[in-house]
């Protein structure tokens, strides 16, 4: 089974020329200038001029929960607390009897920024369970009859007259899930990977842990990935000590979100100096290190990669430590081959930087975040004023020093979408942090295969998987590569090819 796509122009290190690629079963068999001879008996596809990337791999998802979302009530646009009590209040009309979630609410900016109370909910829901996820998804506001249905919620660690963080969000957010149809779960969680496959994304890392969701959700994710028509989902299961059953579940690491510290939007990620905006408040740790270093030296005697996710800056600290004395215990190639990685990683240190390159972590990080929370005004100034905040996600510095870098959008956090992740690199609120678009799309493709030490894939090149990208642009190419600075329209997806097959196109 061969096709040539010609007419094109492929993005390519190795053939910068190229205008047409040869694709034979699952890989790139040939890439240069169009010519037949190169295809006797092949299909012909002729792509019109459009650009050919390597897909995207969103390197950090949800993908159940980006499902729910999508169906969910959108919270992102409301701009006060009555925005969301509306949203809910006709929700509840809409679809009487059902449980209502929602997704995205952000008080920062609000006139009175205060989370809605249970006591609102309640009559805005007209007595539904509802549940309402902060933007962050660490903090969520829930209703009376949500807690009805799981008494332990309002004992549980985190708890606070409707408003649940840590354990007590857990098990709301198990509450809620609980209370939906599973046909409709396992729809929306199909419509998810199908979104991103229109997105031109070829693959996601499903980040899957006890306190996101069950090891039956984390199946059925990696099931659809396994489906020859949608894009591939690569699996890690954050389960501290869990290395065998990270195995078992089919996951590629026992990493992703096992979380070492919380958030900077809910004030629990951990800090070495105090939250600005809370004297006092430093954030959780929820791992200690001699746990940390015991799970990355289990991870490197199994040849499994070990992840934490890690956000404030002592919490980044305790993960690099924790793979530098599993370097001491097991020796630092074997600790390099395992390529262990770090979610968000954001207040890294300066003085780590090399550290993370010498000990050959992956960064998993988002882009979006300092798009959405960076800058002199936004909320990371707020929360730990503008200087320390100016020092986060340091894209440039850590591509320099040689650290593997692979985008993701930890949706529903931000929106799945591959050239945003690109926009927010190239146009980083800190210049010195800033990524030029190769190097951005590089981390948003190729990155995202390394990190799950697939070597052969996010390049176009022969022998490469043949998973593609084909995009109609807007505007005219910039070195090879789309202008998407801030104000320009994205390039429109056409076609998604997942291991040589077609799974989108539109
Ligand atoms: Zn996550």
């Amino acid at each position: 089974m061969a096709t040539l796509y010609r007419n094109a122009r492929v993005h390519s290190p190795t053939e910068p020329a190229a205008t047409a690629m040869l694709v034979v079963g699952d890989r790139i068999a040939w890439v240069g200038a169009d010519h037949p001879s190169a295809a006797a008996g092949a299909d012909i596809v002729d792509l019109g001029g459009a650009l050919v990337t390597p897909a995207f791999v969103d390197a950090h998802v949800h993908l159940t929960e980006t499902g729910l979302a999508m169906d969910g009530v959108d919270l992102t646009s409301a701009t006060s607390r009555s925005d969301v009590l509306d949203a809910v209040a006709r929700r509840a009309r809409q679809r009487p009897g059902e449980v209502i979630m929602g997704f995205g609410w952000d008080e920062g900016a609000w006139p009175e920024p205060r989370p809605p109370a249970r006591a609102e909910l309640d009559r805005a829901g007209g007595g539904a369970p509802v549940y309402l996820a902060r933007v962050d998804v660490h903090t969520a506001a829930v209703s009376s009859a949500l807690l009805d249905a799981d008494p332990g919620i309002a004992v549980a660690d985190g708890y606070d007259d409707g408003l649940v963080r840590r354990d007590a969000h857990h098990r709301a957010r198990g509450a809620a899930r609980a209370a939906l149809d599973p046909e409709r779960v396992r729809t929306l969680r199909r419509e998810a990977l199908l979104s991103a496959a229109k997105l031109g994304i070829g693959a996601v890392h499903e980040m899957g842990a006890p306190h996101i969701s069950d090891a039956d959700d984390f199946a059925a994710v990696l099931a659809l990935g396994a489906e020859p028509d949608l894009p591939d989902v690569i699996g890690y299961w954050g389960e501290l000590h869990q290395v065998e059953r990270a195995r078992q579940l089919g996951a590629v690491g026992a990493g992703g979100d096992l979380n070492l510290d919380g958030s900077l939007g809910s004030r629990s990620a951990r800090l070495s100096d105090g939250y600005a905006d809370a004297p006092g408040e430093r954030g959780m740790l929820y791992v200690g290190l001699d746990d940390a270093t015991a799970h990355v030296v289990a991870c490197t005697r199994a040849g499994l990669q070990a992840g934490f996710h890690c956000i404030g800056d002592e919490a980044v600290a305790m993960a690099v430590a924790a793979v530098a004395a599993a370097a001491r215990h097991c020796g630092l190639a074997e600790v390099r081959a395992c390529r262990h990685r770090l979610e968000h990683v954001e207040m890294l240190a300066p003085d780590l930087v090399p550290e993370l390159a010498r000990l050959g972590i992956a960064a998993s990080v988002q882009p979006s975040f300092d798009e959405l929370w960076g800058g002199p005004d936004g909320m990371y100034a707020q929360r730990l004023t503008p200087e320390r905040a100016g020092g986060l996600n340091p894209f440039g510095p850590m591509a320099d020093a040689g650290i593997l870098l692979a985008f993701g959008s930890d949706s529903p956090v931000t929106p799945m979408s591959g050239w945003q992740a690109v926009r927010a690199a190239t146009g980083h609120h800190a210049p010195e942090h800033r990524l030029n678009t190769r190097e951005a799309l590089a981390a948003a493709t190729r990155g995202g295969w390394r990190a799950a030490r697939v070597d052969d894939a996010g390049v176009l090149a022969p022998g490469m998987l043949a998973s593609f990208a084909v995009w109609d642009v807007p505007g005219d190419l910039v070195d090879g590569l789309p202008d998407v600075a801030a104000g320009t329209d994205p390039p429109h997806c056409r076609r998604t090819v997942v291991r040589g097959r077609t799974v989108w196109e539109g």
